[in-house]
Order: structure tokens, then C-alpha cells, then sequence
């Protein structure tokens, strides 16, 4: 369903349904052929990809009698955004929220989650998975101690994976098959490339089915896993970099998430991205493109340029109407005060054009 001029019911009628947009200046700069375009999922009512599994996990729990209004307390373990959707969802519908999060996640996912009226407790980064000090440790204790306590489990329910296989993925086909083919913009309406990242993935999952199943069973979808997890398969691929710690947020875990599929049929390749390579490229998109994401969509767009570089992904890069979709998870709102993101912004070097305003500024 489009987003339409109607009036909605409430913020949950505008989850999902993004834009799919043309990155045409980086794949110029990058000397590609193919199309280029990124799922920008940062316009999402909540911010992120995750709205929409927080609005399915929702849903499907009060279909099924498990959610009691006044009553219900979501406890949810995260690395911020599926909280930032439950936590929308919640304000919505009237349950209590506790959200678990680990300490590396961004000020503004913890205010942005008060904000909508969670409670938010926060976990030690280096806890491992299944250690009761840990994030989803944490959640499963509080589930235990407190009345009306529920977690939707976004690692193990499978509306996570179908709520990508069911609104993201149809959403991307949709657009690919109904824009036209013109000269200038030229398409063979496929999806013939997908990249994205990894944290629980359901994302990836999800899209790989809806795409290989209903669309294109040979497209090509590309897993992008921080160095540091230990998502990406086969395992060879992780071994030099277990336990090494990444800023990015909100892909990789330290354990294999039920909801992801590491079958070679759903995820045909797997690329291992640096922090570094993700900031460039969220500096690309910015620059080039005006898109205001987060840390992920660089990881995301960094693996998809490396792939088309490769051996594999070259005769792609270079063939006129061929789509690569670059899944886009979220926006800079949650990580304005990070680090990276304030030195990216603040401190590059000056351009000729501030030079020339100092100099302006200093003779007049
Ligand atoms: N990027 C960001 C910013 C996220 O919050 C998430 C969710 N953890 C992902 C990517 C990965 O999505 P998924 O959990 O569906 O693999």
C-alpha cells in the first residue's frame, strides 16, 4: 500500500512504505553501469527498518490474546531502534515498555525511547549473549520478576523475518517492476543485487525470500557482518576478527540469532566491512546524495561497493539495467553526538569555499 494523501489512524499507519532511491552520483564516481539504489528506511514513522517488525510482533501478540492493555509489559533486548518501534507501537496502544540496551548504543536511541515513555536499562557491551549480566540476560529477568512481563523475541519470532518478507521486499519489487524503463535511466525491472546488513536477520531473511521466491530466484543477495561478529558464513570469514570491537551499531552479534538465515540458497555471499569503510560511505551519501542515515547504511553501501569491485559482482557493475538495492536501516537522528559523526561533520579538513569566506571575512 502506498503512502497516500489520507488520514491515517495513528503513527503506526505511516511504518515502512520508504522510497527507493537512485544513488546515481556514487555509482557515477564509482564508474558503475548498473543501477544503484537505496531502500531509505530512515522515513519510517519511527526512524528505522525495525518500525515494522515492532508493529508486526505487536499485532500478531494481540491477535493471539498474548498482550493485555494495562496490564502487558513489552521487555524487549535491542540495540535501540526495534525499542524505538516497540516503544511507538506501546505509547499507541497503552502497554508498559522496558527496553535492554547495551551500553555502546547512542544517547539519542535512550531518549528518543524515554521520550515515548519507555523505561530503558542499560547493559555492559562486553556481557556475552547468553550471560545474565548481558542485554537479553537482563530482559529474560526482568520478564521472570515482573507481572504481565512479555518479550516478543525479535531473535527468535518469525514475524521479524516476515515482516520484511511481507511489506520491505514487496515494497522494492513494486518499485523496480513498475518504474519504467527510459533511455537515460535504463531497467530491466529486476532485482538482480540486494545488500544488507545483519543483527537479528530478519531483515535480510525475510528479503531474500520475498525477493528469490516471488521475483527473481537468481538474484544475488550479499550479507554485510562488522568485523568482530561472527554472523557471516562460512565462519572462516569471521576468524580474524572475533571479539574485535566495532562502532557501528545495530548489526552483528556475538551468537547466531535463530531468525537468520545462514543458508548459502537465502544468502549467497558474505562480506566482513571495517567501522572506517561505513563512515566513508556515510559520508558519500551524504555528500552526494543528501541522505541523512546512520552508521549501518555505510557498512551496507561500503559491502555493496566492494562486491561490485570483486571478481563476482564486475560483469554486474558494468552491465546497463541491472538493479543493485542497497537496504538503507537508518538516520543520523540517532547518532548526531557520536564521535564519528561530529568529526566527520565538524572537523574535515576546510574546503576552498570556507577558505575563501575566512579570507572574505578577515579584508572586509
Ligand atoms: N542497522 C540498524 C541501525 C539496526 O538497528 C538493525 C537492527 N538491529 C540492523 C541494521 C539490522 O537489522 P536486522 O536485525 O533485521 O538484521
Amino acid at each position: 500500500m502506498a503512502r497516500t494523501s489520507q488520514i491515517l489512524d495513528n503513527a503506526l499507519g505511516a511504518v515502512g512504505n520508504t522510497p527507493l532511491i537512485r544513488l546515481d552520483r556514487i555509482a557515477k564516481e564509482e564508474g558503475l553501469q548498473c543501477n544503484l539504489l537505496g531502500k531509505v528506511e530512515y522515513t519510517s514513522a519511527g526512524g528505522s527498518v525495525k518500525d515494522r517488525i515492532a508493529k508486526r510482533m505487536v499485532e500478531e501478540a494481540e491477535k493471539e490474546g498474548k498482550l493485555i492493555p494495562g496490564h502487558s509489559v513489552v521487555i524487549e533486548p535491542t540495540s535501540g531502534n526495534t525499542g524505538i518501534g516497540l516503544a511507538m507501537a506501546c505509547a499507541i496502544k497503552g502497554y508498559s515498555v522496558i527496553i535492554t540496551l547495551p551500553n555502546k548504543m547512542s544517547l539519542e536511541k535512550e531518549a528518543a525511547l524515554r521520550a515515548l515513555g519507555a523505561e530503558v536499562v542499560r547493559t555492559p557491551t562486553e556481557a556475552a549473549w547468553d550471560s545474565p549480566e548481558s542485554h537479553i540476560g537482563v530482559a529474560q529477568r526482568l520478564q521472570r520478576e515482573i507481572p504481565g512481563g512479555i518479550i516478543l523475541d525479535q531473535y527468535r519470532n518469525v514475524n521479524n523475518p516476515l515482516a520484511h518478507e511481507y511489506t520491505t521486499g514487496p515494497e522494492i519489487i513494486e518499485a523496480v517492476t513498475s518504474t519504467p524503463s527510459t533511455v537515460s535511466q535504463p531497467s530491466l525491472g529486476k532485482v538482480d543485487v540486494l545488500v544488507a546488513g545483519a543483527g537479528t536477520g530478519g531483515t535480510i531473511t525475510g528479503l531474500s525470500r520475498a525477493i528469490k521466491k516471488k521475483h527473481n530466484k537468481d538474484c544475488i543477495v550479499v550479507g554485510v557482518d562488522p568485523k568482530g561478529s561472527i554472523l557471516a558464513y562460512p565462519d572462516e570469514l569471521n576468524t580474524d576478527s572475533v571479539g574485535a570491537q566495532y562502532v557501528v551499531e545495530g548489526i552483528g552479534y556475538d551468537f547466531i540469532p535463530d531468525v537468520l538465515s545462514r543458508d548459502p540458497a537465502d544468502v549467497d555471499e558474505w562480506l566482513k566491512t571495517s567501522d572506517d569503510e561505513a563512515f566513508a560511505a556515510v559520508r558519500l551519501l551524504m555528500r552526494h546524495e543528501g541522505l541523512l542515515v546512520g552508521g549501518s547504511s555505510g557498512s551496507a553501501l561500503s559491502g555493496a561497493l566492494r562486491w561490485l569491485r570483486s571478481d563476482k559482482g564486475r560483469a554486474i557493475a558494468q552491465t546497463k539495467g541491472l538493479n543493485v538495492v542497497v537496504l538503507l536501516p537508518d538516520g543520523i537522528r540517532n547518532y548526531m553526538s557520536k564521535p564519528w559523526f561530529l568529526k566527520m561533520a565538524l572537523e574535515a579538513e576546510p574546503s576552498p569555499l570556507a577558505r575563501r569566506i575566512a579570507e572574505v571575512l578577515k579584508t572586509s
